[in-house]
């Protein structure tokens, strides 16, 4: 088995709101969402997303469901007393996690995070909607499930600001994409990617939000025995 990572934020004058964390049997992609002007929250964004990766490590031997939700509740209790997690604007972040235990790989996702995994059978693309903030009952709308590791030849974890490559821009599609990275490495989808958004910097061939976002890529591969 190999893993691969690329990140590269979306500005040079904000760090990026990203994370990643990968294990000997954990894949775990989180991109925080944007902060808005009022979120009742003193910590911000970046706190939320670095509290919830280190909690989701602590819970992760936890199947990925019960993971999350317990994840979220020790966050949410880490600032419970100061800020108020009832603001519609509370930080949160979309999660992606994929899980490899025994011969089992489950997976989940929570918000704009797209999962995409490559069996011998065929292809599955897993992008969520919601987000994983205050309320840890969020995570019963998470998109999860679970395949026979052997199954799997290669998967993919990016965030919205790196599937943008081919959900927006359509540079390639899946299949391809899962090659370009087996060959050259997911950072080259990233350098690929930033140089078509730098051709549209006004964001009028693809009309975005942001011209350039935060863009992450975990690429895993086994070898078929
Ligand atoms: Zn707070």
């Amino acid at each position: 088995m190999r893993t691969q990572m690329a990140t590269e934020a979306g500005t040079s004058t904000k760090p990026s709101d990203d994370r990643v964390l990968l294990g000997p049997n954990l894949l775990v992609v989180l991109d925080g969402v944007t902060e808005k002007a009022g979120s009742g929250c003193m910590h911000g964004v970046p706190w939320f997303a670095d509290q919830l990766s280190a909690a989701i490590m602590r819970f992760v031997h936890l199947e990925p469901g019960p993971a999350l939700k317990e994840a979220l509740r020790h966050t949410a209790e880490l600032h419970a007393g100061t800020c108020d997690l009832g603001h519609p604007g509370t930080p949160g972040a979309a999660v992606a996690l994929v899980q490899i235990q025994d011969d089992r790989l489950r997976y989940l996702v929570l918000g704009d995070a797209t999962v995409v995994v490559d069996t011998k059978q065929d292809l599955l693309v897993v992008s969520g909607t919601g987000a994983a903030a205050a309320n840890p009952d969020a995570v019963d709308d998470a998109l999860v499930g679970e395949l026979a590791l052997q199954d799997v030849r290669r998967l993919a974890i990016l965030t919205d600001g790196a599937a943008r490559a081919v959900d927006m821009f359509g540079l390639f599609d899946w299949p391809k994409a899962l090659d370009l990275m087996a060959s050259s490495g997911p950072d080259d989808l990233i350098r690929r990617m930033r140089q078509v958004e730098k051709e549209d910097a006004k964001a009028v061939d693809w009309p975005r939000d942001k011209v350039f976002d935060d863009a992450t890529v975990v690429f895993f591969e086994r070898k078929l025995s």
